[in-house]
């Protein structure tokens, strides 16, 4: 294999799926830097298999290709290469079957992917959120190997947002309206003539994952190894907006007990979790920025706040039609994809999931 030379035993091995893609870029940026995980190899589809990373990879990232990854050979995805953890940024047309063979193989696999995520024995992780959702892992049956899945991008970000209302008033009912960056449609995504000077009220399947992974996440686990899912009604509508990164929700919620606004806000500012306490590298410093700022949050102005891993949330309001309602605002390549993903490895190291 080329650059088989760069293997740092001090550190976890891990391999990139799809490491070519929009995730996969972002997941090789973040993970050059890692101080718990190096990048052994990388793999994506036919088209780029034989050939050198830097030379097949149009790389969209601020920061320069990291050049012991830019000379690796991309490989097939297939099991037998180099990595203990394979994190995944596959397209979902071949994600569902690459990622059980990786598993059968005994790879710890994080997926970014939709197709494992409402599978009863696999966890669909947020690390703040559901932590205890890890406990599935006993029970989970893919032979050798695990598999863990982040949500979806926009759930990542309304989910984070929902949790310290959940806990501490109950929720009944959300109703969400997101705004969703073209980064979320993979590259080339979105034709430059379709979405410039325009909004398009069409990401297809997207509302249904709003409506139904959020229950999962917030779900009770039972010592039974099954999650009991949370008891919210959900209603979605997504749309494409011409921005390059970062999602927006517009929310309105309704709560089993009305707090006050005040209340609200402290909900989510003094919201913190186990990922903060254990000091995990990419844990945000607060998993919750509140804005006082009457026209805040923004994407182009917010996105990367706290690393890109923090949810961004301001213009609280009543809403007449519900209790409250809200804006949110969340990364959703880093947050909600490949930082995401990092996190919950992260979380799965300090809690004993992965050894090395
Ligand atoms: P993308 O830019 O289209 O990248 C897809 C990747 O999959 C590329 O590396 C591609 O390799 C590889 N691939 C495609 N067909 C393959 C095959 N037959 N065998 C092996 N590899 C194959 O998509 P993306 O936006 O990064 O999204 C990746 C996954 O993450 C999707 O499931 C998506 O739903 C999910 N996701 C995306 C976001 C986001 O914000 N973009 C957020 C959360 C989750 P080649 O370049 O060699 O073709």
């Amino acid at each position: 294999m080329m650059g088989s030379d760069f293997f740092y035993r001090d550190k976890i091995p891990v391999v990139i799926l799809g490491a070519t893609g929009t995730v996969g870029q972002r997941f090789i940026e973040l993970l050059a830097v890692h101080p718990w995980f190096q990048i052994v190899a990388v793999a994506a589809s036919e088209r780029s298999v034989g050939r050198r990373y830097g030379e097949v990879v149009n790389w969209l990232m601020a920061s320069a290709i990291p050049p012991e990854v830019a000379s690796l050979e991309v490989l097939r995805c297939e099991p037998g290469i180099p990595g203990s953890i394979a994190f995944s940024g596959l397209d979902s047309s071949v994600a569902g079957e690459v990622e059980t063979k990786f598993a059968e193989a005994g790879y710890i696999v994080i997926s970014n992917s939709r197709n494992h995520r409402m599978d009863a024995d696999v966890p669909l992780l947020i690390p703040e959120v559901n932590p205890e959702h890890l406990e599935l892992l006993k029970v989970q049956k893919f032979g050798k190997g695990k598999i863990v899945t982040n949500p979806n991008c926009s759930v990542i970000g309304l989910t984070i947002g929902l949790k310290p209302l959940f806990d501490r008033f109950g929720i009944e009912l959300v109703h969400a309206v997101t705004l969703q960056a073209i980064s979320g449609a993979g590259y080339p995504g979105v034709a430059s003539m379709d979405i410039l000077d325009n909004v398009v009220p069409l990401i297809e399947g997207e509302e249904d994952k709003v409506e139904t992974e959020p229950l999962k996440i917030l779900g009770t686990y039972q010592q039974d190894g099954e999650i009991k899912p949370a008891q919210i009604k959900i209603s979605a509508q997504c749309n494409r907006v011409p921005v390059n990164d970062g999602h927006m929700a517009c929310v309105s919620v309704k709560l089993k007990t009305k707090p006050k606004p005040e209340e609200m806000i402290e909900a989510w500012r003094s919201f913190t979790s186990e990922a903060q306490t254990l000091g995990l590298p990419l844990a945000p410093k607060n998993p919750i920025h509140y804005f006082d700022e009457k026209n805040y949050p923004q994407p182009k102005i917010h996105r990367n706040l706290d690393k890109g891993m923090c949810v961004s949330i301001g213009r609280l309001q009543d809403c007449p039609i519900l209790d409250y309602k809200f804006s949110l605002l969340s990364h959703n390549t880093i947050r909600g994809a490949a930082g995401g993903a990092i996190l919950c490895a992260e979380l799965m190291v300090r809690k004993g999931y992965i050894f090395w």
